[in-house]
C-alpha cells in the first residue's frame, strides 16, 4: 500500500521567507539502492580501513556486483553472512562475529580501522553492532579501531551510507584546542586527484591549513574543534555536518563545487571566511574558470534547450540541476531528490530557475506517469528505472555514475557535462 501526501498547496505559503519554492512531497514505493553501496567508493579512499558488512547473501551480492568490476587487488570489504541459524537466534551472532573478525585480522594484519556495517537483516534481528564495535575495539586496541554504522536499505538511499560512515568517524577525530588556529576541513570522499587539485587551489588562494575528511589513512584524522571551518563537498552529508557542528566546527554555506559557477562559489565561501582580497581570489581562480568554460562549450550544443527530468536517487539532483540549467542551458522538467535538506541546499535552491518543479521522496508509479506525460529528452535515474524507460524510447543517464566518477572542480566540469551529453549523442546516432 502506498500513501500519497501532496503538500504543494500547503507549501505555497512557506514558513521561511527565504525558501519560497513549492515542493511536491510523496511517499510510496521507491527505487533506490541501499547505503551499502557507499562502500564501493569509501574502501578506495581510506587505504588502511576495512568494511565488514554484517548481512545476508543479498548484501554480499549487492557489494560484489557493484564493486566487483572495479577491484584489481584484494578488496578492503567483505560480508559476514548471517545464516539461518543466526537469523533464527539459534547461534550467538556476537560470538560468530568475533570469530570472523579474528580470522580477518589474522589474514589482513595491515588493517588499522574496521567498519562494522549494519544491514537490513542485522537491524531486523536487532544485533547491536555498536556494542560489538566497543567490545572488539577493546580487544584489539591499540592496533585496531572498530567503528560501526548502518548501511541498511530501511528508509535510506544509497548516498546515506557515506553520510553514516563519516558521521561515525567524527567522534574518532582528536579534539582541537579551543585556541587552535583556524583551519579548513573539506568534508566528503573525493578522488585523490580532485583532492590534490583543491589543495593546490586553497594554497594559492592563501588558506594555509586544509584537511580532508575522510583522510587517506585512518591514522591521519584531523583534529576538529571550534577553530574548524568546514565546506561540504557533497550535498548528502547532513548527519556528518550536525556531528561536526556539535564539536564546535562552523559550516561555510556555499554552492557545491560542480561546474565553473559552483566551484567558484564553493572556493569563495572559504576565501571570504579567511578574508582573502577579492582581486587576488579572482586572479587565482580565473585560469580554472576559463578551462571549465571552454570544456563546457564543447557540450553545450547537444545539451542546450533539452528537457531534463531527475528522479530522486543520489541527493545530488539539486546542484546538478542548477549546473545543467545555468551553465549548459538545459530546461528542467522536474528535480526530484530523496531528501531535501533546505539548510545544506539553501544556496542551490536559490540558484534554480523560477517555476521549476521540485519533488522530495518518491511514489515511483506516479512519478513515472508524470515523466511519461512530459516526454523529457533526458531522464537521470537509478539503474532499476533506466532499462524500462529506455525500452519506452526515453533516453536515460544512471545517477550512480555521478558518485563513481571524478566530477567536482573546474577541471572535471567538462567530464561532468559529458556524462549527460553522451546518452543524447548515442540516441542521436541510433536515430540516424
Ligand atoms: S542492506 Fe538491505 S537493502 Fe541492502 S543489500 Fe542488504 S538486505 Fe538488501
Amino acid at each position: 500500500m502506498t500513501v500519497l501526501v501532496d503538500i504543494r498547496s500547503r507549501d505555497a505559503a512557506p514558513a521561511r521567507a527565504e525558501f519560497a519554492r513549492p515542493v511536491l512531497r510523496q511517499r510510496g514505493q521507491r527505487e533506490v539502492f541501499c547505503g551499502l553501496t557507499g562502500i564501493v567508493w569509501l574502501h578506495r579512499k581510506i587505504q588502511d580501513a576495512f568494511f565488514l558488512v554484517v548481512g545476508s547473501r543479498t548484501c554480499a551480492h549487492l557489494i560484489q556486483s557493484a564493486a566487483g568490476v572495479m577491484v584489481f587487488a584484494e578488496p578492503r570489504f567483505a560480508t559476514a553472512i548471517m545464516e539461518e541459524r543466526d537469523l533464527a537466534g539459534l547461534a550467538d551472532a556476537n560470538e560468530e562475529l568475533d570469530r570472523v573478525v579474528d580470522e580477518l585480522l589474522a589474514r589482513r594484519p595491515e588493517i588499522r580501522m574496521l567498519f562494522l556495517v549494519g544491514s537490513c537483516p542485522s537491524e531486523v534481528i536487532k544485533l547491536d553492532l555498536s556494542r560489538a564495535a566497543q567490545r572488539l575495539s577493546k580487544k584489539h586496541s591499540p592496533a585496531l579501531r572498530v567503528i560501526n554504522y548502518s548501511g541498511s536499505g530501511i528508509e535510506t538511499t544509497f548516498t546515506q551510507g557515506e553520510d553514516a560512515c563519516l558521521a561515525a568517524l567524527v567522534p574518532e577525530a582528536p579534539r582541537a584546542a579551543a585556541d587552535a588556529a583556524t583551519s579548513l576541513l573539506v568534508v566528503g570522499a573525493l578522488p585523490d586527484i580532485v583532492e590534490d587539485q583543491f589543495r593546490r587551489l586553497f594554497a594559492e588562494i592563501g588558506i594555509p591549513r586544509v584537511d580532508f575528511f575522510p583522510p587517506r589513512k585512518s591514522t591521519e584524522i584531523p583534529a576538529i574543534g571550534p577553530g574548524t571551518r568546514f565546506l561540504l563537498a557533497q550535498p548528502f552529508l547532513g548527519d556528518t555536518a550536525q556531528k561536526l557542528e556539535a564539536r564546535g566546527a562552523v559550516k561555510l554555506p556555499a554552492l557545491f563545487p560542480f561546474g565553473a559557477e559552483g566551484t567558484t562559489g564553493w572556493l569563495k565561501a572559504a576565501a571570504d571566511a579567511w578574508k582573502i582580497d577579492e582581486t587576488h581570489f579572482a586572479r587565482v581562480v580565473a585560469p580554472g574558470q576559463e578551462r571549465a568554460r571552454r570544456a563546457l562549450e564543447r557540450h553545450r550544443p547537444i545539451l542546450e534547450g533539452k528537457r531534463l527530468f531527475l528522479f530522486p536517487d543520489s541527493q545530488l539532483e539539486p546542484p546538478l540541476a542548477r549546473f545543467l540549467s545555468r551553465e549548459l542551458g538545459m530546461e528542467l522538467v522536474e528535480v526530484g531528490t530523496p531528501y531535501l535538506n533546505k539548510d545544506l541546499l539553501s544556496r542551490e535552491l536559490e540558484a534554480l530557475p523560477p517555476g521549476v518543479v521540485l519533488s522530495e521522496g518518491q511514489d515511483v508509479d506516479r512519478q513515472l506517469d508524470r515523466c511519461r506525460a512530459a516526454r523529457p529528452d533526458l531522464v537521470v535515474c537509478g539503474l532499476g528505472l533506466a532499462n524500462p524507460l529506455e525500452a519506452e524510447g526515453i533516453t536515460t543517464k544512471w545517477s550512480i555514475e555521478l558518485v563513481f566518477s571524478p566530477v567536482h572542480g573546474f577541471d572535471q566540469a567538462g567530464d561532468l557535462a559529458a556524462l549527460f551529453a553522451r546518452p543524447l549523442k548515442r540516441q542521436a546516432l541510433l536515430r540516424v
